[in-house]
C-alpha cells in the first residue's frame, strides 16, 4: 500500500478529513535532523531505553515523550510505525545498585520496569511493538562478537573481545580529549591498558566472581553495553533502521558505537537513516542527573499537574535543545493547553489551510510550537487534530 493510498484508507468516510488527506498526501515525508524520511511499509524505530535501576525522571521521560510523538505524527500520514525500546537490564550501574539493596539484579530491574511503565502510561506513551530486555540477548551479542571478529574488527584478549573503534573516534566530531571524557563517563575504560587503542570497546566482557555471567566460547562473561543495543537491533529489525532515538548523550559513544557494530557486522550503511536525539532537561542550570540529585521526578510532577500538561511541556519546544526546568514551565505549559482547549471549541475560521499548516508544522522537525500558533490562530478542527496527534485531547 501507499502512502497516498494508505492515507485514504485512514481518513476514507469524512469528505472534509479526505481533503485533509489530500493536503497531507502532497508533501507526506517526515523531515528530521534535517534528513527527508519517506517510508515505504513500515517506519522503524529504535529507542535506547531504560537502564531499569531508579525511579522516572523528566529527563528520561522526555526521549521517550518524543519518540512516541514522532510514531504519532507518522500515524497521522498514514505511515504505521514498528518500535523497539530496549531495556537494559545487564549493566554495572544496575548490578551496583541491586547489589546494596541485597536483591538479585533481574528481580531488581523487574520492579524498577514496573514503576517505568506506569510513569509511561500515566503520560500516554504508547508501549512500543518490541520492549527487548538485554540478558534475552545474550546468544546475538555473541554472534555479533562472532561476526566482528571474523571480518577483523574485534579482537580476543584475556576474556574479553574488543571491537576497533579509533575510527569511531575520529569521525565523532568531538577533540580526542573530549571523546576520550565521554567514553570514560559512559564506562567504556579507554585507560584499560588491555586493548590496542584507548578507543576499543569491549563486546563481550570477561566476569570476575559475583558479576552477572553467561557461558561463552571465550569464558565466562557479559556483553558490554553498545553491543547489546546493536544485537538487539539487529534481531528486531535488521541491519537497519529508520530513526534511531535516545538522549543527546547518547550521541558519542554509545550510538556511535552501536552504529559502527552493526555497519561492521553487515556491510549494510548507514545502520540509521535519521537520528532523533533529544535535547537534556536541565535543573538549576546542570543536566538533570541521579549523581547530580537535580531531579524532577514523574510521579512527583504528576501529583500537581495533569499528565497532558506534562507532556505539553516537553513537547512544546524544539526536540533537540537542552531546556531549563522550573516549576513555572508547568503552570505555563497547563496555561497554553487552556488556550488549545479554547481553540478546539471555536467554530474554524479558515478550515483547510489551518490544517495544512498544522501538518506541514509537524512534517517539518517536529515542529510542536509552529503547529500550536497555527493551531491558536485558525482553531476549530485544526486545533483538535493537534490536540489528538500530541495526546493531550
Ligand atoms: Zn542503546
Amino acid at each position: 500500500m501507499t502512502v497516498g493510498s494508505s492515507i485514504g484508507a485512514v481518513f476514507a468516510g469524512n469528505a472534509g478529513v479526505t481533503r485533509r488527506a489530500d493536503l497531507v498526501a502532497r508533501d507526506a515525508a517526515l523531515r528530521l535532523s534535517g534528513v527527508r524520511l519517506p517510508v515505504v511499509g513500515a517506519a522503524r524505530v529504535y529507542t535506547c531505553g531504560i537502564t531499569p535501576y531508579d525511579v522516572t525522571h523528566l529527563g528520561h521521560a522526555a526521549t521517550f515523550v518524543w519518540a512516541d510523538f514522532l510514531s504519532s505524527v507518522w500515524r497521522l500520514c498514514g505511515v504505521d510505525t514498528v518500535g523497539c525500546r530496549n531495556v537494559t537490564d545487564v549493566d554495572d550501574v544496575l548490578t551496583r545498585a541491586a547489589d546494596q539493596r541485597g536483591s538479585d539484579f533481574a528481580q531488581f530491574a523487574l520492579q524498577q520496569e514496573y514503576l517505568f511503565d506506569k510513569d509511561m502510561s500515566a503520560l500516554r506513551v504508547r508501549r512500543p511493538a518490541y520492549e527487548p530486555r538485554a540478558r534475552h540477548y545474550i546468544g546475538a551479542v555473541q554472534q555479533l562478537a562472532v561476526a566482528l571478529l571474523a571480518a577483523d574488527r574485534a579482537y580476543l584478549r584475556d576474556g574479553f573481545v574488543y571491537f576497533r573503534g579509533a575510527e569511531v573516534a575520529a569521525r565523532s566530531g568531538l577533540s580526542r580529549q573530549q571523546a576520550l571524557a565521554r567514553c570514560a563517563e559512559f564506562g567504556d575504560e579507554p585507560q584499560d591498558s588491555r586493548r590496542d587503542d584507548p578507543f576499543d570497546v569491549a563486546v563481550w566482557r570477561s566476569s570476575v566472581r559475583g558479576e552477572p555471567a553467561w557461558p561463552s566460547p571465550w569464558g565466562p562473561g557479559r556483553p558490554g553495553w553498545h553491543a547489546e543495543c546493536a544485537a538487539m537491533a539487529l534481531s528486531v529489525f535488521g541491519a537497519s533502521v529508520d530513526v534511531l532515538a535516545g538522549g543527546e548523550d547518547l550521541a558519542f559513544p554509545h550510538h556511535a558505537y552501536q552504529a559502527a557494530m552493526v555497519e561492521a557486522a553487515t556491510s549494510v550503511m548507514p545502520f540509521a537513516r535519521a537520528r532523533l536525539h533529544v535535547g537534556a532537561v536541565c535543573q538549576g542550570g546542570a543536566k538533570m542527573a541521579k549523581s547530580t540529585g537535580n531531579l524532577a521526578l514523574i510521579a512527583d510532577l504528576l501529583r500537581d499537574h495533569s499528565p497532558a500538561a506534562v507532556r505539553l511541556l516537553v513537547l512544546d519546544r524544539p526536540w533537540q535543545s537542552a531546556w531549563e526546568y522550573d516549576p513555572s514551565c508547568l503552570d505555563r505549559a497547563a496555561g497554553r493547553l487552556d488556550r488549545l482547549y479554547s481553540a478546539a471549541g471555536r467554530s474554524a475560521s479558515t478550515g483547510d489551510a489551518t490544517t495544512a499548516a498544522v501538518i506541514a508544522a509537524l512534517l517539518d522537525e517536529l515542529d510542536v510550537p509552529r503547529a500550536i500558533e497555527a493551531a491558536l490562530d485558525g482553531g476549530g478542527e485544526a486545533a483538535r487534530l493537534l490536540l489528538r496527534v500530541l495526546a493531550i485531547a
